[in-house]
């Protein structure tokens, strides 16, 4: 029998009070059933809202020191869980040990970063010299909170949501992605265990459409955060706009790595490979488009393409270079994006399709591909793939590569190699995008800094980790004591 997991509201674990269930399924073996969750309704998630409402104000006065050891010990209680949650995570989403290991460990770390933070979230003393009046302002919470999150960071985004949110004084009804809720539930379940007021945290599974759509246009949410794809993020937003709820949409992106002719091509290769191909090309940030000066193009795709043809696939909890896809459909889309590729003339150099053998029927697998002689106006070069596609673009200047990566709606992650210091400043400059990076990889992001994007990547108007994170979850207010 299957694990049946229940929804975590109040402080209670509770069924949905329409009895019905769902259920998960292991990517690299999908006779295997993760667990079984419930499929709730909008009656469910209004009371999920209404126990956070409740919760919220005893929690605003809750000296932040005591937030923050709240935190803290559920930082403890998942560094003991550790290896349970890393399996559990390669079990639901597919991601090989290696990789799910590192996510357990940043919302890990995250929990310790915003326990420390919840201690000295205070504000500033701004007072006039030479008069009677004191100013200063104070950081407050903005109240109670909805949060949205996709399955492709199924512990991580749940935690650099729930720890800021809850550091400052807020409540708030966490809604997983319905196809991987499973380590998401253990995090509240470490919340618990570590002693988390009743109603403070809420979490339940369900449709996006009713859950996340009835959070989203909640008359008694003060604040939706979410992450997830550009057309969704676009919709909860348009939905939360009806009440002037505050809003943070993290969403897709397109994002390129420029190679100039002064790089050194093998570790352009490297940085361009563990980009796109790292978790399975699945994360927002995964580089999607390697846009090739003409004096090293044909050496980078012979080098990038034996470097995908070279990646090792197999089910997660082997530890292989790259796991499968998270489910069929994710599979599906990018088989048909291949095809869309070739149709408008693009070159398959390699992967993209399905591997043969046993090994691989039980599983959403796909060869890594590389598609070469790409033009910007192509799909292959526009749309978000969310799969192990690398679109490669041929250019004749530094000026044409910044075109081209700027010449898309996304701008979440971009980055240059190359050896030439004032390209690399002009790039800084000139890239339409929220993170830009020289010599890096467009994935990964250290904990402590903004984290967000421009253009239809986000609503562009908080930053998510770091002290940038804490801005969505708080209100501002200046106060003058005579
Ligand atoms: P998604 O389909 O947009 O779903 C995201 C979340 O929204 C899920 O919990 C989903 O629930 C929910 N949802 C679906 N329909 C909804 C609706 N009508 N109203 C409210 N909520 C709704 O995205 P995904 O496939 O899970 O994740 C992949 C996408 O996330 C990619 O586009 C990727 O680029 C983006 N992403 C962005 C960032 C970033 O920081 N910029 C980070 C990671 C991922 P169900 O699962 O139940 O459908």
């Amino acid at each position: 029998m299957p694990t049946a997991y229940r929804n975590y509201v109040d402080g209670e674990w509770i069924e949905s009070r329409a009895g019905e269930t769902f259920e998960v399924r292991n990517p690299a073996d999908t006779g295997d059933i993760v667990g079984e969750f419930q499929a709730s309704t909008s009656a469910d998630t209004d009371a999920a809202v209404e126990a956070a409402v409740g919760a919220q104000t005893e929690w605003a006065t809750t000296p932040g020191p005591e937030r923050g050891n709240v935190l803290a010990e559920t930082a403890r209680i998942l560094e003991e869980q550790r290896d349970e949650l890393t399996e559990t995570l390669a079990r639901e989403e597919g991601k090989t040990l290696d990789e799910a290991g590192g996510e357990v460990q940043r919302a890990i770390d995250i929990f310790c970063y915003y326990a420390e933070k919840a201690r000295d979230l205070g504000g500033t003393v701004k007072s006039p010299s030479g008069t009677d009046t004191e100013l200063y302002t104070k950081r407050e919470p903005l109240g109670t909170v909805a949060l949205i999150t996709p399955w492709n960071y199924p512990i991580a985004i749940p935690a650099w949501k729930l720890a800021p949110a809850l550091a400052a004084g807020n409540t708030a009804v966490l809604k997983p992605a319905s196809a991987a809720p499973t380590v998401a539930r253990k995090l509240l379940g470490a919340l618990d265990d570590a002693g988390l007021p009743d109603g403070v945290a809420n979490y339940v599974t369900g449709s996006g459409s009713e859950v996340g759509g009835t959070l989203a246009s909640h008359e008694d949410i003060d604040g939706v955060s979410f992450t997830g794809s550009t057309a969704v993020g676009t919709g909860v937003a348009q939905a939360a706009a009806d009440d002037l709820t505050r809003v943070q949409c993290e969403m897709g992106g397109k994002n390129p790595t420029v190679v100039m002719p002064s790089a050194d091509v093998a570790e352009a290769v490297d940085i361009v490979g563990a980009g796109a191909f790292g978790v399975t090309g699945q994360a927002c940030t995964a580089c999607s488009r390697a846009i090739v000066h003409e004096d090293v193009y044909d050496e980078f795709v012979a080098g990038i393409v034996d470097y995908a043809a070279s990646i090792e696939i197999g089910p997660g909890l082997e530890n292989p270079d790259m796991g499968p896809h998270v489910t069929q459909s994710e599979l599906e889309s990018t088989l048909e994006y291949v095809d869309i590729a070739t149709e408008d003339g693009a070159n398959l150099e390699t992967g993209g399709r399905q591997p043969e053998g046993r090994a691989y029927e039980d599983g959403h697998y796909v060869e890594p591909a590389v598609v070469s002689g790409v033009t910007s106006d192509m799909r292959i070069a526009q749309e978000e793939v969310f799969g192990p596609v690398l679109a490669v673009l041929k250019v004749d200047s530094f000026e044409a590569g910044v075109d081209v990566a700027n010449d898309v709606e996304y701008g979440l992650s971009a980055s240059i190699v190359t050896q030439d210091l004032s390209e690399a400043h002009r790039f800084t400059e000139e890239i339409e995008s929220g993170v830009a990076k020289v010599n890096e990889k467009t994935t990964g992001l250290e904990l402590h800094v903004p984290f967000g994007g421009y253009k239809q990547s986000s609503t562009d108007t908080y930053r998510e980790q770091g002290d940038a994170g804490l801005d969505f979850f708080t209100s501002t207010k200046t106060v003058y004591m005579n």
